[in-house]
Protein backbone atom coordinates (compact mmCIF):
# COMPACT_ATOMS: atom_id res chain seq x y z
CA UNK A 1 0.00 0.00 0.00
CA UNK A 2 1.18 3.43 -1.08
CA UNK A 3 1.60 5.24 2.41
CA UNK A 4 1.17 9.05 3.00
CA UNK A 5 4.76 9.28 3.37
CA UNK A 6 5.62 8.38 -0.35
CA UNK A 7 3.22 10.62 -1.40
CA UNK A 8 4.96 13.76 0.02
CA UNK A 9 7.80 12.81 -1.08
CA UNK A 10 6.74 12.49 -4.45
CA UNK A 11 5.13 15.90 -4.25
CA UNK A 12 8.14 17.67 -3.02
CA UNK A 13 9.84 16.45 -6.29
CA UNK A 14 7.21 17.79 -8.37
CA UNK A 15 5.30 20.60 -6.96
CA UNK A 16 7.21 23.94 -6.53
CA UNK A 17 7.93 24.70 -3.09
CA UNK A 18 5.40 27.62 -1.97
CA UNK A 19 3.76 26.32 0.89
CA UNK A 20 4.92 24.57 3.85
CA UNK A 21 2.36 22.33 4.39
CA UNK A 22 1.43 20.06 7.07
CA UNK A 23 2.56 16.36 6.71
CA UNK A 24 -1.16 14.87 6.24
CA UNK A 25 -2.55 13.42 2.95
CA UNK A 26 -5.91 14.46 3.35
CA UNK A 27 -8.07 11.60 1.15
CA UNK A 28 -11.81 12.13 2.19
CA UNK A 29 -14.06 14.13 3.86
CA UNK A 30 -18.09 13.63 5.43
CA UNK A 31 -19.85 16.42 7.12
CA UNK A 32 -17.01 17.97 9.08
CA UNK A 33 -14.71 15.58 9.18
CA UNK A 34 -11.53 14.78 7.24
CA UNK A 35 -9.72 11.73 6.77
CA UNK A 36 -5.99 10.70 5.48
CA UNK A 37 -4.66 8.06 3.32
CA UNK A 38 -3.99 6.42 6.77
CA UNK A 39 -8.03 6.32 8.03
CA UNK A 40 -7.40 9.34 10.77
CA UNK A 41 -9.58 10.88 11.49
CA UNK A 42 -9.60 15.09 11.60
CA UNK A 43 -12.48 17.49 13.05
CA UNK A 44 -11.89 20.00 10.78
CA UNK A 45 -12.24 23.78 12.30
CA UNK A 46 -10.46 25.14 8.44
CA UNK A 47 -12.79 24.53 6.04
CA UNK A 48 -10.14 24.32 3.36
CA UNK A 49 -9.73 27.81 4.29
CA UNK A 50 -13.17 29.39 4.34
CA UNK A 51 -14.35 27.23 1.20
CA UNK A 52 -16.20 24.59 2.45
CA UNK A 53 -19.56 26.11 3.96
CA UNK A 54 -21.79 23.06 3.52
CA UNK A 55 -19.70 20.14 4.98
CA UNK A 56 -17.90 17.27 2.85
CA UNK A 57 -20.49 15.01 1.09
CA UNK A 58 -23.57 16.69 0.82
CA UNK A 59 -25.72 14.72 -1.41
CA UNK A 60 -27.86 17.58 -3.49
CA UNK A 61 -24.54 19.83 -3.92
CA UNK A 62 -22.31 16.33 -5.06
CA UNK A 63 -25.45 15.51 -7.33
CA UNK A 64 -25.75 19.23 -9.32
CA UNK A 65 -22.29 18.91 -10.21
CA UNK A 66 -22.58 15.16 -11.22
CA UNK A 67 -25.40 16.50 -13.49
CA UNK A 68 -24.02 19.20 -14.83
CA UNK A 69 -20.82 17.43 -15.78
CA UNK A 70 -22.88 14.98 -18.27
CA UNK A 71 -24.75 17.84 -19.25
CA UNK A 72 -21.86 20.81 -20.38
CA UNK A 73 -18.77 21.52 -18.50
CA UNK A 74 -17.63 24.93 -20.02
CA UNK A 75 -18.77 27.28 -23.14
CA UNK A 76 -16.49 29.94 -22.99
CA UNK A 77 -18.03 33.47 -22.65
CA UNK A 78 -19.00 33.98 -26.47
CA UNK A 79 -22.20 32.01 -25.68
CA UNK A 80 -24.81 32.58 -22.80
CA UNK A 81 -25.67 29.40 -20.95
CA UNK A 82 -28.01 28.49 -18.02
CA UNK A 83 -26.35 28.34 -14.55
CA UNK A 84 -24.34 31.20 -15.04
CA UNK A 85 -27.63 33.33 -16.09
CA UNK A 86 -29.01 31.90 -12.46
CA UNK A 87 -25.59 31.78 -10.30
CA UNK A 88 -25.66 35.75 -10.81
CA UNK A 89 -29.27 36.46 -10.12
CA UNK A 90 -29.12 34.51 -6.78
CA UNK A 91 -25.37 36.05 -6.05
CA UNK A 92 -27.30 39.90 -6.66
CA UNK A 93 -30.58 39.13 -4.73
CA UNK A 94 -28.49 37.74 -1.80
CA UNK A 95 -25.56 40.78 -2.00
CA UNK A 96 -28.20 43.71 -3.20
CA UNK A 97 -25.54 44.27 -6.14
CA UNK A 98 -26.85 45.42 -9.77
CA UNK A 99 -24.36 43.63 -11.75
CA UNK A 100 -21.57 40.28 -11.73
CA UNK A 101 -18.88 39.35 -13.60
CA UNK A 102 -17.55 35.58 -12.67
CA UNK A 103 -14.10 35.08 -12.08
CA UNK A 104 -11.82 31.78 -11.00
CA UNK A 105 -10.79 33.15 -8.22
CA UNK A 106 -10.31 35.75 -5.18
CA UNK A 107 -7.49 37.26 -6.41
CA UNK A 108 -8.89 37.76 -9.96
CA UNK A 109 -12.87 39.35 -8.46
CA UNK A 110 -9.58 41.78 -6.76
CA UNK A 111 -8.37 42.56 -10.27
CA UNK A 112 -11.24 42.66 -11.95
CA UNK A 113 -12.96 45.27 -8.91
CA UNK A 114 -9.82 47.67 -9.08
CA UNK A 115 -10.30 47.53 -12.90
CA UNK A 116 -13.97 48.59 -12.38
CA UNK A 117 -13.14 51.55 -10.13
CA UNK A 118 -10.26 53.12 -12.47
CA UNK A 119 -12.60 52.85 -15.14
CA UNK A 120 -15.23 54.69 -13.25
CA UNK A 121 -12.64 57.40 -12.40
CA UNK A 122 -11.35 57.48 -15.98
CA UNK A 123 -14.55 58.23 -17.69
CA UNK A 124 -15.21 61.37 -15.36
CA UNK A 125 -12.34 62.83 -15.80
CA UNK A 126 -9.73 60.90 -18.16
CA UNK A 127 -7.24 60.88 -15.85
CA UNK A 128 -4.45 57.93 -15.50
CA UNK A 129 -3.46 58.43 -12.10
CA UNK A 130 -5.62 57.57 -9.61
CA UNK A 131 -5.26 56.51 -6.28
CA UNK A 132 -6.46 53.52 -4.25
CA UNK A 133 -7.01 53.87 -0.20
CA UNK A 134 -5.75 50.17 0.52
CA UNK A 135 -5.36 49.01 4.66
CA UNK A 136 -2.41 48.12 6.62
CA UNK A 137 -2.30 44.65 7.64
CA UNK A 138 -5.08 43.32 4.66
CA UNK A 139 -4.85 40.71 2.25
CA UNK A 140 -6.43 40.81 -1.17
CA UNK A 141 -4.37 38.02 -3.16
CA UNK A 142 -0.89 37.34 -5.08
CA UNK A 143 -1.82 38.22 -8.51
CA UNK A 144 0.02 41.83 -8.90
CA UNK A 145 -2.45 44.37 -8.17
CA UNK A 146 -4.15 42.24 -5.46
CA UNK A 147 -0.69 42.34 -3.81
CA UNK A 148 -0.53 46.06 -4.49
CA UNK A 149 -3.63 46.70 -2.38
CA UNK A 150 -2.61 44.39 0.02
CA UNK A 151 -0.93 45.74 3.41
CA UNK A 152 1.99 43.09 3.90
CA UNK A 153 5.54 44.83 3.02
CA UNK A 154 6.95 41.03 3.26
CA UNK A 155 4.51 39.67 0.69
CA UNK A 156 4.98 42.59 -1.74
CA UNK A 157 8.62 43.01 -1.56
CA UNK A 158 10.27 40.65 -3.87
CA UNK A 159 7.93 41.58 -6.55
CA UNK A 160 8.03 45.44 -6.88
CA UNK A 161 7.40 47.70 -8.76
CA UNK A 162 3.66 46.73 -7.82
CA UNK A 163 0.94 48.83 -9.55
CA UNK A 164 1.18 52.65 -8.50
CA UNK A 165 -1.33 55.02 -6.50
CA UNK A 166 -1.70 53.05 -4.06
CA UNK A 167 -1.50 54.19 -0.24
CA UNK A 168 -2.15 52.55 2.91
CA UNK A 169 -4.18 53.67 5.78
CA UNK A 170 -4.61 52.21 9.60
CA UNK A 171 -7.76 49.94 9.54
CA UNK A 172 -10.80 51.09 11.94
CA UNK A 173 -9.01 54.47 11.80
CA UNK A 174 -11.25 56.96 10.33
CA UNK A 175 -8.44 59.80 10.66
CA UNK A 176 -6.04 57.59 8.67
CA UNK A 177 -8.22 56.90 5.70
CA UNK A 178 -9.04 60.90 5.55
CA UNK A 179 -5.42 61.98 5.50
CA UNK A 180 -5.26 59.60 2.92
CA UNK A 181 -7.65 61.20 0.39
CA UNK A 182 -6.39 63.62 -2.39
CA UNK A 183 -8.21 64.63 -5.34
CA UNK A 184 -6.92 61.76 -7.07
CA UNK A 185 -8.74 59.05 -4.98
CA UNK A 186 -10.74 56.61 -6.89
CA UNK A 187 -11.11 53.77 -4.18
CA UNK A 188 -11.32 52.61 -1.04
CA UNK A 189 -10.73 48.66 -0.55
CA UNK A 190 -11.25 46.95 2.96
CA UNK A 191 -12.04 43.44 4.19
CA UNK A 192 -15.12 43.74 6.28
CA UNK A 193 -14.04 41.61 8.67
CA UNK A 194 -9.84 41.35 7.98
CA UNK A 195 -8.79 37.69 8.10
CA UNK A 196 -5.42 36.72 6.85
CA UNK A 197 -4.06 39.88 9.29
CA UNK A 198 -5.51 38.11 12.23
CA UNK A 199 -9.46 38.32 12.34
CA UNK A 200 -10.04 41.88 12.84
CA UNK A 201 -13.52 43.10 12.24
CA UNK A 202 -14.51 46.52 10.89
CA UNK A 203 -15.87 48.66 13.68
CA UNK A 204 -19.61 49.89 12.76
CA UNK A 205 -18.99 53.32 13.63
CA UNK A 206 -16.01 53.00 10.93
CA UNK A 207 -17.27 51.33 8.22
CA UNK A 208 -20.51 53.82 8.04
CA UNK A 209 -18.15 56.68 8.41
CA UNK A 210 -15.86 55.51 5.36
CA UNK A 211 -19.46 54.89 3.70
CA UNK A 212 -20.12 58.49 4.28
CA UNK A 213 -16.27 60.05 3.29
CA UNK A 214 -17.03 57.78 -0.38
CA UNK A 215 -20.56 59.46 -1.20
CA UNK A 216 -19.44 62.87 -0.10
CA UNK A 217 -16.34 62.56 -2.73
CA UNK A 218 -17.99 60.04 -5.18
CA UNK A 219 -15.22 57.16 -4.10
CA UNK A 220 -16.10 53.87 -4.72
CA UNK A 221 -15.92 51.71 -1.63
CA UNK A 222 -14.74 48.63 -2.35
CA UNK A 223 -15.25 45.77 0.35
CA UNK A 224 -13.52 42.20 0.01
CA UNK A 225 -15.93 39.70 0.94
CA UNK A 226 -14.06 36.74 0.14
CA UNK A 227 -12.89 35.13 3.59
CA UNK A 228 -16.07 37.17 5.44
CA UNK A 229 -18.90 36.48 3.17
CA UNK A 230 -21.19 33.62 2.26
CA UNK A 231 -22.99 33.44 5.58
CA UNK A 232 -19.87 33.11 7.67
CA UNK A 233 -20.50 36.02 10.05
CA UNK A 234 -24.08 35.52 10.38
CA UNK A 235 -25.53 37.26 7.35
CA UNK A 236 -25.01 36.51 4.01
CA UNK A 237 -22.70 38.89 3.53
CA UNK A 238 -21.04 40.76 6.73
CA UNK A 239 -21.89 44.30 5.43
CA UNK A 240 -25.21 44.00 5.70
CA UNK A 241 -24.43 43.28 9.31
CA UNK A 242 -23.40 47.16 9.27
CA UNK A 243 -26.43 48.92 7.26
CA UNK A 244 -23.80 50.06 4.78
CA UNK A 245 -24.09 48.40 0.64
CA UNK A 246 -20.59 49.01 -1.34
CA UNK A 247 -19.88 49.73 -4.63
CA UNK A 248 -18.05 47.50 -5.42
CA UNK A 249 -18.01 43.80 -3.44
CA UNK A 250 -15.65 40.92 -3.72
CA UNK A 251 -16.81 37.16 -3.16
CA UNK A 252 -14.63 33.71 -3.71
CA UNK A 253 -13.73 31.15 -1.40
CA UNK A 254 -16.78 29.56 0.19
CA UNK A 255 -19.27 30.81 -2.91
CA UNK A 256 -18.50 27.31 -5.02
CA UNK A 257 -17.86 25.25 -1.63
CA UNK A 258 -14.94 24.13 -3.04
CA UNK A 259 -15.33 24.58 -6.92
CA UNK A 260 -13.02 27.26 -8.03
CA UNK A 261 -14.94 30.58 -8.77
CA UNK A 262 -14.85 33.99 -7.47
CA UNK A 263 -16.65 36.71 -8.63
CA UNK A 264 -16.96 40.66 -8.31
CA UNK A 265 -20.22 43.01 -8.19
CA UNK A 266 -21.16 46.14 -8.99
CA UNK A 267 -23.87 49.04 -7.88
CA UNK A 268 -26.31 50.11 -10.13
CA UNK A 269 -23.81 53.50 -10.23
CA UNK A 270 -20.69 52.06 -11.05
CA UNK A 271 -22.32 48.99 -13.64
CA UNK A 272 -23.51 51.86 -16.01
CA UNK A 273 -20.37 53.45 -16.01
CA UNK A 274 -17.58 51.26 -15.98
CA UNK A 275 -16.48 48.14 -17.69
CA UNK A 276 -18.03 47.51 -21.36
CA UNK A 277 -16.99 44.80 -23.86
CA UNK A 278 -13.32 44.77 -24.60
CA UNK A 279 -12.29 46.20 -21.23
CA UNK A 280 -12.01 42.78 -19.42
CA UNK A 281 -12.47 39.19 -19.85
CA UNK A 282 -11.91 35.44 -18.91
CA UNK A 283 -11.90 32.42 -20.30
CA UNK A 284 -13.06 30.24 -17.76
CA UNK A 285 -15.00 32.51 -15.62
CA UNK A 286 -18.98 31.81 -15.80
CA UNK A 287 -18.70 28.87 -16.48
CA UNK A 288 -21.70 26.44 -16.29
CA UNK A 289 -19.47 23.72 -14.06
CA UNK A 290 -18.44 26.25 -11.82
CA UNK A 291 -22.10 28.35 -11.87
CA UNK A 292 -24.03 25.25 -11.39
CA UNK A 293 -22.33 25.00 -8.10
CA UNK A 294 -22.43 28.79 -7.37
CA UNK A 295 -26.40 27.98 -8.10
CA UNK A 296 -26.87 25.00 -5.85
CA UNK A 297 -24.52 26.49 -2.77
CA UNK A 298 -27.12 29.59 -2.96
CA UNK A 299 -30.33 27.30 -3.08
CA UNK A 300 -28.86 25.05 -0.23
CA UNK A 301 -27.74 27.92 2.02
CA UNK A 302 -31.77 29.01 1.68
CA UNK A 303 -32.92 25.28 2.14
CA UNK A 304 -30.93 24.78 5.17
CA UNK A 305 -31.20 28.02 6.88
CA UNK A 306 -27.43 28.22 6.79
CA UNK A 307 -27.12 32.12 8.12
CA UNK A 308 -29.58 31.01 10.65
CA UNK A 309 -27.84 28.54 11.83
CA UNK A 310 -24.68 30.35 12.03
CA UNK A 311 -26.68 33.32 14.22
CA UNK A 312 -27.77 30.46 16.37
CA UNK A 313 -24.35 28.46 17.07
CA UNK A 314 -21.81 30.89 16.64
CA UNK A 315 -22.36 32.45 20.12
CA UNK A 316 -21.59 29.00 21.86
CA UNK A 317 -18.10 28.87 19.84
CA UNK A 318 -17.66 32.93 21.36
CA UNK A 319 -18.21 31.63 24.89
CA UNK A 320 -16.49 28.24 24.55
CA UNK A 321 -13.03 30.25 22.91
CA UNK A 322 -13.82 33.30 25.97
CA UNK A 323 -14.04 30.37 28.58
CA UNK A 324 -10.29 29.45 26.98
CA UNK A 325 -8.86 33.11 26.90
CA UNK A 326 -9.93 33.30 30.60
CA UNK A 327 -8.39 30.03 31.98
CA UNK A 328 -5.11 29.98 29.89
CA UNK A 329 -2.38 33.09 30.66
CA UNK A 330 -1.06 32.51 27.47
CA UNK A 331 -4.38 33.49 25.38
CA UNK A 332 -4.71 37.61 25.15
CA UNK A 333 -8.10 38.22 23.23
CA UNK A 334 -10.58 36.70 21.39
CA UNK A 335 -12.13 38.94 18.48
CA UNK A 336 -14.53 37.85 15.62
CA UNK A 337 -17.83 37.61 14.27
CA UNK A 338 -19.83 34.51 13.83
CA UNK A 339 -17.84 30.87 12.31
CA UNK A 340 -15.07 33.78 12.04
CA UNK A 341 -12.49 33.74 14.96
CA UNK A 342 -9.27 34.12 16.11
CA UNK A 343 -7.63 33.89 19.16
CA UNK A 344 -4.54 35.53 19.96
CA UNK A 345 -1.94 33.54 21.36
CA UNK A 346 1.02 35.07 23.54
CA UNK A 347 4.41 33.44 24.56
CA UNK A 348 3.85 30.26 22.81
CA UNK A 349 4.26 29.54 18.91
CA UNK A 350 1.16 29.08 17.25
CA UNK A 351 2.25 26.75 14.83
CA UNK A 352 2.98 24.22 17.83
CA UNK A 353 -0.53 24.39 19.28
CA UNK A 354 -1.61 23.43 15.66
CA UNK A 355 0.62 21.12 14.84
CA UNK A 356 -0.34 19.22 18.41
CA UNK A 357 -3.76 19.84 17.20
CA UNK A 358 -3.43 18.39 14.03
CA UNK A 359 -2.05 15.13 16.32
CA UNK A 360 -5.03 15.22 18.25
CA UNK A 361 -7.33 14.99 15.03
CA UNK A 362 -8.32 18.82 15.03
CA UNK A 363 -7.56 21.06 11.63
CA UNK A 364 -7.07 24.48 12.64
CA UNK A 365 -5.06 27.34 10.94
CA UNK A 366 -3.23 30.48 11.50
CA UNK A 367 -3.77 33.98 10.80
CA UNK A 368 -1.55 36.33 11.12
CA UNK A 369 1.66 35.12 12.65
CA UNK A 370 0.34 34.62 16.29
CA UNK A 371 -3.87 34.19 15.98
CA UNK A 372 -5.54 30.72 16.11
CA UNK A 373 -8.20 30.71 13.58
CA UNK A 374 -11.49 29.10 13.75
CA UNK A 375 -13.22 29.12 10.30
CA UNK A 376 -15.10 25.85 10.03
CA UNK A 377 -17.84 24.39 7.69
CA UNK A 378 -20.93 26.51 8.73
CA UNK A 379 -22.99 23.35 9.49
CA UNK A 380 -21.02 22.32 12.40
CA UNK A 381 -22.99 21.80 15.83
CA UNK A 382 -22.21 22.73 19.76
CA UNK A 383 -21.32 19.10 19.63
CA UNK A 384 -18.60 19.38 16.91
CA UNK A 385 -18.14 22.75 19.50
CA UNK A 386 -17.48 20.68 22.43
CA UNK A 387 -14.94 17.99 20.38
CA UNK A 388 -12.87 20.71 19.18
CA UNK A 389 -12.75 22.67 22.50
CA UNK A 390 -11.93 19.19 23.97
CA UNK A 391 -9.01 18.17 21.55
CA UNK A 392 -7.93 22.34 21.54
CA UNK A 393 -7.03 21.95 25.03
CA UNK A 394 -5.60 19.24 24.77
CA UNK A 395 -3.46 20.64 22.70
CA UNK A 396 -2.51 23.25 25.19
C1 LIG B 1 -8.32 34.34 0.28
C2 LIG B 1 -8.54 35.77 0.10
C3 LIG B 1 -8.28 36.42 -1.11
C4 LIG B 1 -7.62 35.72 -2.29
O1 LIG B 1 -8.42 34.70 -2.79
P1 LIG B 1 -7.72 33.55 -3.71
O2 LIG B 1 -8.89 32.71 -4.17
O3 LIG B 1 -6.77 32.81 -2.83
O4 LIG B 1 -7.05 34.23 -4.83
C5 LIG B 1 -8.58 37.76 -1.21
N1 LIG B 1 -9.14 38.43 -0.19
C6 LIG B 1 -9.41 37.84 0.99
C7 LIG B 1 -10.04 38.63 2.07
C8 LIG B 1 -9.12 36.50 1.18
O5 LIG B 1 -9.36 35.93 2.37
Amino acid sequence: MTCSKDYIERAEHAVLHTYNRYQIVLEKGKGVRLYDLEGKEYLDFGAGIAVFALGYGNEDYNQALKDQIDKLIHTSNLFYNVPMTEAAEKLLKASGMSKVFFTNSGTEAIEGAIKAARKYAWLKDGSTDHEIIAMKHSFHGRSLGALSVTGNSHYQEPFKPLIGGIRFAEFNDLESVKAQVTEKTCAVILETVQGEGGIYPAQKEFLQEIRRLCDEKDILLILDEIQCGMGRTGSMFAYQSYGVQPDIMTTAKALGCGVPVGAFALNEKTAAASLVPGDHGTTYGGNPFACAAVSKVFDLFEELDIVKHVQETAPYLEEKLDQLVEKYDFLAERRGKGFMQGVEVTVRPVGEIIQKAMDNGLILMSAGTNVLRFVPPLVITKADIDEMIEKLEKSF
